[in-house]
């Protein structure tokens, strides 16, 4: 088995042909995609598998999604370990206004928020917007 069947073989998801190209794919980015990135990296692969990739990934902590505010939702590997946890495993996203990518802050954890009594969170989404370090060189 190579490194990327063990992952998915870890997260209980049988490593298909098409779920390991979407992995390495997404392993390659170091910025967040959009399913239509994705589309368009597999022109020949059929959309509604692309999309059930996606979301099997989704649903066994694989990658996580991300609404940064565009209207599109975005996806990003999730790191070793991950489980998604709110309390957890959830960082920064940083959302650049110029060149409209966005990525993980891996490394910043959202701290754990303490919400009144009776209220239960299902997700957190922190996007921080401003000018990412390429587009800043300039
Ligand atoms: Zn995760
Ligand atoms: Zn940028
Ligand atoms: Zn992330």
């Amino acid at each position: 088995m190579d490194a990327v069947e063990k992952i998915l073989a870890h997260k209980h998801v049988r490593p298909t042909a098409m779920r390991l190209l979407v992995y390495k794919f997404l392993a390659a980015k170091e910025r967040a995609v959009t399913l239509t990135d994705i589309e368009n990296a597999f022109v020949k692969s059929d959309r509604t598998t692309l999309y059930r990739t996606i979301k099997t990934f989704s649903e066994n902590g694989i990658v996580h999604q991300i609404e940064d505010g565009t209207g599109v939702a975005k996806f990003a590997l999730c790191e070793d370990g991950c489980n998604c946890d709110i309390e957890n495993d959830l960082h920064l996203h940083f959302h650049c206004n110029v060149c409209n990518q966005t990525q993980c802050l891996t490394d910043r954890k959202i701290p754990q928020i303490k919400l009144p009594a009776g209220y239960k969170a299902i997700d957190v989404n922190l996007v921080v917007k401003g000018v990412c370090n390429t587009c800043n060189d300039n």
